[in-house]
């Protein structure tokens, strides 16, 4: 390894891992780590669970504590955000001029939520959940009594939607797809979550989109394609990411749903490597080529990138694996689900306890 500077840009999952990672394997040159938002490197998971349920407090999800930066020489620029990769002159462009060379570059950039573009969207009392800033906006406003509107029957609108009508909220999901968690898993496991979700006390709605927000400056309602309108007093909307390539695309690096990346996380540039939610990799195991937006996809790949900047190349090929905890129950999934895979229940649905194939 001859590199003496390796920047990388995002401080989320897969940022933060490259940098400990490089330490960890006895990288003495300079790391810069560079975030946008206000925090070092933290976990989102809690975000939909414990954190916004009150149950986890802040540090809890910070990967490493605050001090573990200074202490292992990574400077971390935060609440700073790259506005330009020179890739010629191979260095980065900050926020006031500062300009940064690099011998490695890694972008973990992640996703931004895909925002809502219906009448009404920018209504005071609608809401998206990606980040700790966008918990705090809303989190005291679930409390007892109050209309929660959840568009997009994910992972996410559903972990919030057992937050929220466990706090004694009015709660109701809205799905555009004829069944919850269609991207994610089988009919059958659509159901049972389904089925949990009622029993708790939430509505939900399927195969209906929202037409509209109404209110007059606020949130009153949400209006949906059957014609209903759900009295809202906050909506939270969970419909999915877009990858944050524009920086890798301004480079003319090679894109196709996300940074294309090898087996080692490294870009069509060899000196730019790319991480996490913003990558499309191939997988071995799988035999074909994703984008994953998981936390031991982040971890694995700023983990595989870290090492080749290293020379001690491990490639990435792990079969996927994801979670959720909604209620009292933990849900964990391995591999990816197609349409049309045939399911085998072993255990019982009815107890809560069991596997699908
Ligand atoms: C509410 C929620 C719950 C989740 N629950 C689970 C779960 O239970 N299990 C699971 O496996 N996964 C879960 N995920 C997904 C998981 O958190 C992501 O897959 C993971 O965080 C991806 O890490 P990342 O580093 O690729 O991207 P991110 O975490 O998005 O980090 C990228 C960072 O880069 C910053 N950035 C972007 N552009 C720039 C720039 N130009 N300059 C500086 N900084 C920039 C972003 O602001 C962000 O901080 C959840 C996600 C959310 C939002």
């Amino acid at each position: 390894m001859t590199a003496n500077t390796i920047v990388i840009i995002g401080a989320g999952e897969a940022g933060g891992q490259t940098a400990i990672t490089l330490r960890q394997n006895g990288y003495e040159g300079r790391v810069v780590l560079i975030g946008d938002e206000a925090y070092v490197p933290y976990e989102r998971p809690p975000l939909s669970k414990a954190f916004l349920a009150g149950e986890a407090e802040l540090e809890r999800m910070y990967m490493r504590g605050a001090d573990f930066y200074p202490e292992n020489k990574i400077e971390l620029k935060l609440s700073t955000r790259v506005e330009r990769i020179d890739r010629a002159g191979k260095s980065v462009s900050l926020p006031g001029g500062e300009t940064l060379a690099y011998d490695k570059l890694m972008i973990a950039t992640g996703g931004r939520v895909r925002k809502m573009t219906c009448p009404g969207a920018d209504l005071t009392g609608v809401h998206y959940l990606r980040n700790i800033d966008d918990v705090l906006g809303f989190r005291s406003q679930v409390a007892a009594g109050k209309n929660i509107a959840i568009v997009g029957g994910g992972y996410i609108g559903l972990e919030v939607a057992a937050v929220a009508v466990k706090r004694g909220c009015n709660v109701t999901v809205i799905e555009a797809t004829d069944r919850v968690l269609s991207r994610v898993t089988s009919p059958e496991m659509s159901a049972f979550y389904t089925d949990v979700h009622t029993q708790a006390g939430v509505k939900i709605i399927t195969a209906a989109t929202v037409t509209s927000f109404g209110g007059t400056g606020k949130l009153t309602g949400v209006v949906c394609s059957t014609g209903q309108t759900i009295p809202a007093d906050l909506a939270i909307v969970g419909i999915g990411i877009i990858p944050n390539v524009e920086l890798a695309q301004s480079i003319g690096l090679a894109l196709d749903n996300g940074i294309v990346v090898n087996e080692f996380a490294q870009t069509t540039d060899p000196d730019i490597y790319s991480a996490g939610d913003c990558t499309n990799h191939p997988n071995d195991v799988l035999g074909r080529r994703l984008r994953l937006e998981s936390v031991p996809n982040a971890l694995s790949q700023g983990k595989a990138a870290a090492l080749h900047m290293l020379g001690k190349p491990e490639k990435y090929a792990e079969v996927p694996w994801f979670w959720s905890d909604q209620y009292d129950l933990k849900l964990q999934m391995t591999g990816i689900n197609d349409p049309g895979d045939t399911i085998v229940i072993r255990g019982s649905m009815a107890e809560r306890k069991f596997s699908a194939c």
